[in-house]
């Protein structure tokens, strides 16, 4: 049994459990770290969607692997100095967390590329995670993402720490889940919650994220 396999039956189990169907869910392959062959050999198994953390590794292996037309989604904390690469090279950012980055995206995404799909990175954990905004910032972030030209809100993204008590875990992908539903109830746009990674997709799906980001249960170890 593959790996992609195990992952999309945990991805069924947890979605047969939350009374949700298995199309609701999507799953990221995050390939940070992992050769070019691993990335081919996951997307001949069906995988269409692949998430990077790290700018210019990521530019290499989309420029490598263009003849596959696989969807980018970046994770990775942003530096305002990458936007550009970003704005050429991506289809989705994840990890957008303050103006300045929004305004550079929507200046340099190229015109002849589609809106930039952008997820708000929120940080429900206070001083414990540096990257993403606070919940206090959310409205803001939202209302200019929605009036760039150039960009296209769909929802946020989270990386709860992990915690050892399920209630306690259940709580913040709970909150998490409140935030969603209060911004796709103010933008039509919003649909995408992307939430849960190896360690805790059963967690989020029960708690209605879309979108999951896998890495390690896909891949196995990354290398180095
Ligand atoms: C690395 C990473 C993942 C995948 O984590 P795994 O534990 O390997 O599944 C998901 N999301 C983000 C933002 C990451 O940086």
């Amino acid at each position: 049994m593959t790996r992609f396999y195990q992952v999309t039956e945990r991805m069924e189990t947890a979605a047969a459990a939350a009374h949700r169907m298995l199309s609701d869910i999507r799953l990221i392959a995050v390939s940070k770290k992992q050769p070019l062959e691993r990335i081919r050999a996951l997307a001949a198994e069906g995988q269409q969607a692949f998430g990077e953390n790290y700018v210019d590794e990521a530019v290499a292996k989309i420029d490598e692997l263009h003849d596959l037309g696989l969807e980018w989604h970046f994770i990775g904390p942003i530096q305002s100095n990458k936007t550009l690469s970003l704005a050429e090279h991506f289809d989705w950012v994840q990890s957008v967390d303050r103006l300045k980055i929004i305004r550079r995206l929507d200046q340099q995404r190229p015109a002849d590329r589609p809106p930039l799909k952008v997820l708000l990175q929120v940080n429900l954990d206070g001083e414990s995670q540096k990257a993403g905004c606070s919940t206090d910032d959310l409205a803001e972030l939202a209302q200019a993402v929605d009036q760039s030209q150039n960009l296209e809100l769909r929802g946020l993204m989270a990386i709860p720490a992990p915690r050892e008590d399920p209630q306690a875990q259940e709580q913040i992908f709970s909150a998490l889940r409140q935030h969603f539903d209060d911004l796709a109830a103010r933008y039509p746009s919003v649909d995408t919650l992307s939430a849960g990674m190896s360690a805790d997709l059963e967690a989020a799906i029960a708690a209605g994220s879309t979108m999951i980001r896998v890495g390690t249960d896909l891949f196995g170890p990354r290398p180095g």
